[in-house]
C-alpha cells in the first residue's frame, strides 16, 4: 500500500500490555501485537522479538499507516464494523496488513 514511509521514531512500543492480552485472549493466539494510533502494543513478546521479525513489523506499520489515513477514532470504527461485517481475517485492514507484509 502506497503511503507516507515510516521509521522507528514514529512509533512507540509497549510491552506487557493489558490490552494486548485482551486481544490475544478474544483471538486465542500467544503471542499478540495490536496498534492504537502510533503504539504497538505486545503481549507475550518482547520489543526485541517483535523488531527482529520483518514481516511482522511490516504488518503492524501498515496499521500504523491506516490509522493515520482514516484517523483515530475513524479508524477504530471503521476497523469494528469490518470485522462484524466480514470476520477478523477478511477484515479489509488485516488484508492490506498481510499483502503488506510480502512487500
Ligand atoms: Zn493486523
Amino acid at each position: 500500500m502506497p503511503g507516507p514511509k515510516l521509521n522507528k521514531h514514529d512509533l512507540k512500543i509497549k510491552e506487557n500490555s493489558w490490552l494486548a492480552k485482551i486481544a490475544a485472549l478474544k483471538l486465542g493466539t500467544n503471542s499478540v501485537a495490536m496498534v492504537l494510533g502510533k503504539t504497538i502494543h505486545l503481549h507475550n513478546t518482547t520489543k526485541a522479538a517483535f523488531l527482529k521479525d520483518e514481516s511482522w513489523v511490516k504488518h503492524e506499520f501498515c496499521h500504523i499507516r491506516q490509522f493515520k489515513q482514516h484517523g483515530y477514532v475513524g479508524f477504530i470504527v471503521k476497523y469494528l464494523w469490518e470485522s462484524i461485517q466480514k470476520g477478523y481475517y477478511n477484515n479489509r485492514f488485516e488484508v492490506e496488513a498481510r499483502k503488506a507484509e510480502e512487500l
